[in-house]
């Protein structure tokens, strides 16, 4: 279980994340939502390890993660440039978080196909990332973020980039896929029909700090207070 105690984080005089204290539950899907500038990717950031807290403390199953660097750290992320490399193959790409880690040849080969597998293209091994739909990209960036085999997987507005019809296929085909695997999934969303539609739990943020917690329907029927209420209000 990953958990976030008092979290600070300060750039320069400007206080982006606040006294955050949350705790993620294994296998779940949790949503950080809230509007842009909120501090959500730099909550996200944070947990990855790819920003420090200026205060405060991480950790999962109990060891101490707050000053362990990104590279040390368990998780798999997709961003939201989803950041392929568009000359590499689908094949390549998957595989390059294998030959960082120096795995051998024939496991990388066996892992890429299994994932190949898993987001269902099979035949499209050998195709340079260049040539593939936008859906078919997110799956790629999806697949590389798992090939791992990670315990965390981090989302950054992984859909952002997409059409609205195809928004709505991939929210299903990533929730289906996360409750398949059975891993602990952070989404960063500034879209609350996202979050409704995936989340098992809603973090809303409000300028840094967590205005509220709760399952999409607790969120939705009690909200907290009036931002909550205007945010998530599905009218919008
Ligand atoms: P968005 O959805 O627009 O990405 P967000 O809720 O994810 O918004 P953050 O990206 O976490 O928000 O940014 C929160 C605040 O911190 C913003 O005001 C942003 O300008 C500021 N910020 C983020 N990264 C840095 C940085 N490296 N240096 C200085 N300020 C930063």
């Amino acid at each position: 279980q990953l958990i976030i105690e008092n979290v600070n984080k300060h750039f320069g005089a400007v206080h982006v994340v606040k006294h955050v204290n949350l705790s993620i539950p294994e296998g779940k899907l949790v949503c950080f939502l809230g509007p842009s500038g909120c501090g959500k990717t730099t909550l996200l950031r944070m947990i990855a390890g790819l920003e420090t807290p200026t205060s405060g403390r991480l950790s999962m199953d109990g060891k101490d993660l707050t000053h362990v660097p990104a590279c040390e750290r368990d998780f798999g992320m997709v961003f939201q440039s989803l950041a392929l490399f568009p000359h590499m193959t689908v094949a390549c790409n998957i595989a390059y978080p294998l030959r960082l880690r120096k795995a051998g040849k024939q496991s990388q080969k066996q892992r890429v196909d299994e994932l190949l597998q898993l987001i269902q293209l099979p035949h499209m091994a050998d195709r340079p990332v260049a040539q593939l739909s936008g859906g078919q990209r997110q799956r790629v960036a999806i697949a590389r973020a798992l090939a791992s085999a990670p315990k965390l997987l981090l989302l950054d507005e992984p859909l952002s980039a997409l059409d609205a019809k195809l928004r709505e296929a991939m929210q299903v085909e990533i929730r289906l896929l996360q409750q398949r695997l059975g891993i602990t999934t952070i989404m960063v969303t500034h879209d609350q029909r996202e979050a409704m539609t995936m989340a098992d739990v809603i973090v809303v943020m409000e300028q840094g700090q967590i205005a509220q917690i709760g399952s999409p329907l607790e969120v939705y029927r009690d909200p907290v207070n009036e931002f909550v209420a205007d945010f998530i209000g599905l009218g919008n």
